[in-house]
């Protein structure tokens, strides 16, 4: 089984899964039709399905123009709002494309209908795959934009912080820069933190994505998944779970550089009269 990560607009990913033996394949939030066709095309490969995460238009705009190209092909998601949408799934329902199987796990939170899609290839040594969209990125967690922390906290640790720890994590955005420099905040003394930032603004300069990572990376630098380490509780002021994940989605969704944070409390220091003189 092969992923092609293809980076498309201005920070999003869309995936084609190739199963080498047959030649046919699968794409998860083809946003850019004429481009995913190219690849098609260039790989020798037959498209038979698309899976999407999350009805936002940078996951969905892709698909219409597909169905009109691509005989046959079925569009599978989770919500309603999905252009185009063929097969409507639900938790835990499995697909089957020749060796090519799918999971696919309802993950609401960011939209009331996201889906992520566990895959892996039958008799195969490959460690499997998750689509995550919306849900997990690398070293971040998305916005909480039609559910609760109590609906992310679910996500993260019983749906997809239960599959295998080889598990290659495929997310929907490049964020990866900002979000470890945000959990360097959270944990100034994490070394992998450190790591992994230095080397996603190695990737950032050389214009190279940073997926995949691993379920097992995820737990060592990703503070959405380290609610019961001490440094993230520190942080947030919290011990619940509930509570140090909704603090810390509520600190990133405010996070801005320290240069604007700066810029920030001047002017915030002039609204109250602080610094009239
Ligand atoms: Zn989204």
């Amino acid at each position: 089984m092969k992923v092609k990560v293809i980076s498309i607009l201005e920070d999003n990913y869309m995936y084609l899964v190739i199963d080498e033996q047959t030649k046919e394949a699968i794409a998860v939030d083809p946003a850019l039709p004429h481009r995913l066709l190219q690849i098609v095309k260039r790989e020798g490969v037959s498209l038979l399905a698309i899976l999407t995460t999350h009805h936002h238009w940078g996951h969905t705009r892709g698909n219409e123009d597909l169905l009109k190209e691509v005989p046959g092909l079925r569009v599978y998601g989770g919500d309603d709002r999905i252009k185009g949408l063929t097969d409507k799934v639900t938790n835990c329902q499995e697909l089957k494309f020749n060796s090519i199987n799918v999971r696919c796990l309802f993950t609401p939170c960011h939209t009331t209908g996201h889906m992520c899609y566990f895959v892996w290839e039958d008799d195969c040594s490959d460690s499997p795959a998750v689509f995550t969209g919306d849900t997990l990125f690398i070293g971040g967690c998305g916005k909480f934009l039609e559910g609760t922390a109590e609906q992310m906290l679910h996500n993260l640790t019983e749906v997809l912080g239960t599959l295998p720890k080889d598990t290659k994590v495929f997310c929907g955005h490049e964020y990866t820069k900002k979000n470890l420099k945000f959990a360097l905040m959270v944990e100034p003394e994490n070394e992998k933190v450190k790591e992994m930032l230095n080397w996603a603004k190695a990737r950032d300069d050389d214009d190279k994505p940073t997926v995949p990572s691993t379920l097992l990376e995820e737990f060592e630098y990703n503070p959405f998944l380290r609610l019961s380490n001490e440094a993230v509780q520190k942080f947030t002021g919290k011990t619940d779970p509930v509570e140090v994940l909704r603090v810390l989605r509520k600190e990133k969704d405010n996070f801005k550089k320290p240069k604007d944070r700066a810029t920030l409390h001047t002017m915030m220091a002039m609204e109250w009269g602080l610094l009239q003189s």
